[in-house]
Formats: structure tokens, C-alpha cells, sequence
């Protein structure tokens, strides 16, 4: 079965995961920018950053036949101080040309914060002026529902943005429909104890349908699972769905929302 995860954290994993996931059948993966397990003081820092997801990770990746794409922004963590907000954002234009650089992300919020939504507004401006796709994080837990409408009333709020350029990610069951409803993608994030369980996943998936949704592991340095799309894809097996749906949710998706940035490519 081919799949593809589109938000993954490779610089976070080992080799050895490349090597199972191959063998899983990953043909391709997205990395967005994120945090790094801590807070760096300098924009400087985030240009050695953005160079190892935009061009190193690819060759890692190559190794075992795995496509591997990039986001960029300053992520919703670090956004606290605005003035790093700027200087992240101002690294960005000259790099968004990389072949393997698909749009701007994660943004998004972390505790709902004026400085986050802030440095929110700037990275959409930033995705406008330069026609990038939009890749979303969500906050956590009991800030997720304020934070994704928080997140889609900045969205809304540009008008250049079109929502079938957007994916909302870390949705969960209280938030896919409103995402849906106002012509955003859903992203489902597969965590092995918090975010969604591969059952939780499919559930969801039953409830609302195939179009405009796409599963990932999100997998980075902490419990995480790289596997968690082909566990989910398993799970709809198991329980009688046909293949090609199946095959629609793990690939055709994710491929077709990656495909408007005119450079992702199988
Ligand atoms: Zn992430």
C-alpha cells in the first residue's frame, strides 16, 4: 500500500524510521516547520533551520526512495515575542523559490495569545503576497475549539486567502465540521496518547466523508508513532472498506492538496 505522511518531523527521527516507514510503503512526506524542544533566541538560528528541512532532509530521505517536501514560518510556540516574529518572517520570501518548499507552516496558535494571533496575521499576509499554500496547527486540548475559530476568523479576514489552499491540522471531533463547513482542509494527527487513535481517526472519516481530509503521525522527538498512517489505513481495512477509499485518505488527499503548490510531485 503506498501513503503518504504530510506532517512528519524528520530532523526529529532516525534513520532507522526512513527504513520502516520505506518498507511501509511511504512514497513521500511533508515536513513543516516547528519547534525545536526549545526556544531559540536568535532568527539567525531559524535560517540553519529552514536550510536543513528545505535541503538537507531530502537526501536522508532519498536514501530510501522517499520523496520529502517542506513548510516554513515561525511556529505558534516560539511566537510570543513579536519582534523575533518579524525577523523569522522576513527570512522567509528568498527561500519560498526551493523546489521542495511547499507554503508556509505550521502557523497557527499555541495558548491563544494577542502576540500569537499577531505573528498569525503576519504569516498569512506573508502567504498571500506570495500565493503559498497554508499548512495549520491547532492548539491543544481545551484551547482547540477557541483557538481553530480564532485561527479560521484570521484566515477569513484576508481576502486573498482561498480556504481550499488552507489545512487545518490536529483537528479532532468537535472541530472537523466547522473546518469543513467553511471549505478548509481537516487534517486528523495520529498520537498514540493524545490527538487521535486510528480508531478515533476512522471514526471520524465515516462520520464525515472523504473529501478535503488527510491523516498524519505528526510524529516528532516526543511519543509519536511514524507508522500511525498505515496503522490507520490497516484499521479501514479491517473494518470493509474498499480499497480504493482506502487509498484516497492515505494518497490521493494528501497528493491532490500538495499538488496545488505546482511542485509536489511523486
Ligand atoms: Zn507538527
Amino acid at each position: 500500500m503506498k501513503w503518504i505522511d504530510p506532517h512528519i518531523h524528520m530532523v526529529s527521527r532516525t534513520t532507522d524510521d526512513y527504513e520502516r516507514m520505506a518498507v511501509a510503503g511511504c512514497a513521500a512526506v511533508t515536513e513543516p516547520a516547528f519547534w525545536a524542544g526549545f526556544d531559540r533566541a536568535h532568527a539567525s538560528h531559524f535560517r540553519d533551520y529552514f536550510l536543513q528541512i528545505a535541503e538537507c532532509e531530502q537526501k536522508r530521505a532519498a536514501l530510501f526512495g522517499i520523496r520529502h517536501f517542506c513548510w516554513l514560518c515561525l511556529n505558534p510556540k516560539e511566537a510570543e515575542d513579536p519582534e523575533l516574529g518579524r525577523q523569522v518572517v522576513e527570512l522567509i520570501p528568498e527561500l519560498l523559490s526551493l523546489p521542495s518548499v511547499l507554503g508556509i507552516g505550521e502557523i497557527g496558535l499555541n495558548k491563544n495569545s494577542k502576540n500569537e494571533v499577531r505573528v498569525l496575521e503576519r504569516h498569512i499576509a506573508l502567504a498571500a503576497d506570495h500565493d503559498q499554500l497554508i499548512l495549520v496547527h491547532t492548539p491543544h486540548l481545551e484551547d482547540k475549539l477557541k483557538g481553530t475559530r480564532l485561527i479560521m476568523d484570521a484566515l477569513k479576514n484576508e481576502p486573498r486567502i482561498r480556504p481550499g489552499r488552507v489545512i487545518i491540522d490536529h483537528a479532532e471531533e468537535h472541530t472537523v465540521g466547522l473546518i469543513l463547513d467553511q471549505g478548509f482542509w481537516a487534517g486528523l494527527t495520529l498520537y498514540p496518547n493524545s490527538k487521535c487513535t486510528p480508531q478515533r481517526a476512522v471514526d471520524i472519516f465515516e462520520m464525515y466523508g472523504p473529501e478535503r481530509i488527510w491523516i498524519n503521525s505528526a510524529a516528532d522527538w516526543g511519543n509519536s508513532d511514524p507508522l500511525a498512517v498505515p496503522r490507520t489505513l490497516g484499521e479501514m481495512k479491517r473494518r470493509g472498506h474498499p480499497e480504493a477509499v482506502i487509498q484516497k485518505l492515505g494518497f490521493e488527499n494528501p497528493a491532490a492538496f500538495l499538488g496545488q503548490s505546482g511542485k509536489f510531485t511523486i
